[in-house]
């Protein structure tokens, strides 16, 4: 009886170990914007800045704009990507840029 119960003990064990590395390798998984999806594409997203369509987004576009330095950006400076809040936390590029963009301080 006592091996049963040490065995059913060690298998609870075991479960949770690998529900705990499901979990983190869940999170590890980044999803990355499309920037060929049609939504991101009306967005005028692209993975790089200096890939602006200036004349279509003159309205938008202001010289220096980049994700890391967007609001909706939740990476540091340093980052290659981040999850942006705009595209439901999808991660852009650090030189990527869409139409939302919004300076760090802007209301
Ligand atoms: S909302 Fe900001 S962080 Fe998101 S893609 Fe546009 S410029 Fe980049």
């Amino acid at each position: 009886m006592k091996t049963n119960r040490r065995v059913f003990m060690m298998q609870i064990a075991l479960g949770s170990s690998a529900l705990a590395m499901a979990s983190v390798a869940a999170r590890a998984a980044v999803t990355k914007l499309d920037a060929n999806d049609s939504y991101a594409r009306s967005m005028g997203f692209v993975k790089n800045v200096k890939d602006v369509d200036t004349k279509k987004w003159a309205r938008k576009y202001k010289v220096g704009q980049q994700c890391t330095k967007c609001q909706l950006w939740d990476g540091k400076e340093t980052d290659a990507y981040a999850s942006c809040s705009f595209f439901g936390d999808q991660h852009t590029p650090a030189a990527g840029w869409c139409k939302n963009f919004k300076a760090h301080g802007a209301a």
